[in-house]
């Protein structure tokens, strides 16, 4: 029986729960005034609830959508402006005791070059990344107790924490490894990681358990619960995710609002982060994705999350192609990955060859992070890589009720043009310091509050003249 409360991943993601609000979804997707009350609420900036998005992800109608993505871009707008926080995915090694269908880490892919990166190669990338102008990482491993303990994990945040290179400095270190237990999540706390980030693949049980054969994934309830383990070993900052494609793409976004329910019921707080990734091509995987989720129908997922969960960020990584980035950037995308490699020892130059033959999955944007800041100035967004709150220890609920207040932008502002102004100055090209100088013009100019704007141009004043790392 559905219970947002319960401990249990089949109470708290309970499939007749998300049977029923799909089927409330088809019976009333033509119902125009149900929709109209749906799209009111949307506009509030209040969220929605899982039958109410089942209702927008049923619904077919042109004009409907049109006003959906309206709404969306006005509340992408309104709370985000036109800032996007920029990182890179930093993959440590890719041993893994899984059988995941859908990665070329599984473990019966004998063609993949297994690899773990050993303390001075991350050192290596580190510092390839900061050249390129990187301050927050995701750190990827596949899940391997013996060759990529917990112990490795730890000891790679502390060296990565303390690379000091030029001007540069990774500054929030995010992290995506397999679910584990609360005494690791306390240890991974404690090392000082920014957001625990864990997708949950698919909500749905059978199509779950098909996807991972065999291996600790297989377990469905253990790896659903993994956020409320992270909660308790006192990571407040989690990120959610569903790999869309594997299984009916409204299911598992009616099934994420319930788990980001049980979140909120349960913690106080919901997740930090939510990420779109679609399915892509990967070495070594034959699988056939009849789930597979079109274009346009993706635009419509990231609209109806922004409307759904207004404060919570959005990410969509370089799987997909430039042009679909820049539209769903526009409906609700708030974070991109740049520049990114998904090999083991892609970011350092003399590994080129051993970045291809140790993907995960093929990247869909292959341009360079200065290109990518140059297209988004051009596109009239506002790059950032500010990573201030967690630094604050702005982080759980005290964000939060910061960004439900609508006070967060008065932070996000400033922050995002210093940390813009700091890349210019270290790492731009000089076509893209062109587009810079526009923006940060253009933009210091909409900081309403006059205390605020006045140290922000005196702190990029100071930034030109070498000094680094100011923040509210
Ligand atoms: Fe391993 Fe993760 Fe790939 Fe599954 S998705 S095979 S757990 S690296
Ligand atoms: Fe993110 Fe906080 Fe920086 Fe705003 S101030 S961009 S919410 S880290």
């Amino acid at each position: 029986m559905y219970n947002s409360k319960s401990p249990h991943a089949e109470e708290f993601i309970c499939h007749e729960e998300v049977m029923d609000a799909l089927e409330y979804g088809v019976k009333n997707k033509d119902n125009k005034e149900e929709i109209q009350k749906v799209l009111e609420q949307a506009a509030t900036m209040k969220g929605l609830n899982h039958r109410q998005v089942s209702l927008l992800l049923a619904c077919e109608d042109q004009e409907v959508i049109n006003k959906l993505y309206e709404i969306a871009e006005q509340i992408k707008l309104h709370i985000y402006g036109r800032r996007i926080v920029l990182f890179a995915p930093l993959y440590l090694s890719n041993y893994c005791v899984n059988a995941c269908r859908y990665c070329a880490y599984h473990n019966k892919n004998c063609e993949m070059q297994r690899k773990q990166l050993s303390q001075e190669e991350i050192v290596k990338e580190v510092v390839a990344l900061q050249d390129m102008g990187h301050k927050r990482l995701a750190l990827e491993t596949g899940e391997d107790p013996v060759n990529c303990p917990i112990e490795y994990v730890l000891e790679s945040i502390k060296t990565i924490y303390g690379i000091k290179h030029k001007n540069g400095a990774i500054r929030r270190v995010n992290v995506n490894i397999a679910a584990t237990t609360v005494e690791n999540y306390r240890k991974l706390k404690e090392a000082g990681i920014g957001t625990y980030i864990l997708f949950q693949e698919t909500y749905h049980k059978p199509t779950y358990e098909y996807m991972h054969p065999k291996g600790p994934k297989h377990n469905y309830a253990y790896h659903t619960e993994a956020m409320d383990r992270a909660m308790e070993g006192g990571i407040d900052d989690v990120g959610i995710g569903a790999l869309l494609g594997l299984y009916d793409h409204k299911y598992d976004v009616v099934a994420m609002m319930l788990h980001i329910k049980h979140l909120e019921d349960v913690h106080g707080v919901g997740p930090h982060t939510i990420s779109v990734p679609r399915i892509r091509p990967a070495e070594g995987v034959e699988e056939v994705y009849p789930h597979a989720v079109p274009d346009e129908e993706f635009k419509k997922i990231v609209a109806i999350l922004r409307c759904a969960v207004p404060y919570t960020g959005i990410i969509i990584s370089t799987r997909e192609s430039p042009q679909l980035r820049a539209e769903v950037i526009r409906l609700g995308v708030s974070q991109v990955s740049g520049g990114s490699s998904t090999g083991i020892g892609g970011y350092a130059k003399e590994n080129e060859e051993q970045r291809e033959d140790t993907a995960q999955f093929e990247v869909n944007d292959h341009r360079t992070l200065d290109q990518v800041i140059g297209w988004l100035c051009e596109s009239g967004y506002v790059p950032s890589f500010c990573t201030a709150c967690y630094r604050e220890g702005r982080t759980g609920d005290r964000f939060m009720s910061l960004a439900k207040a609508g006070q967060i932008c008065n932070v996000c502002q400033p922050n995002a043009l210093m940390t813009l102004k700091e890349y210019r100055e270290d790492y731009a090209s000089p076509q893209t310091k062109e587009s810079i100088d526009r923006v940060i013009a253009e933009e210091v100019k909409h900081i309403s509050n006059e205390k605020v704007k006045a140290i922000t141009l005196e702190n990029l004043d100071k930034i030109a003249h070498g000094e680094r790392d100011f923040r509210f």
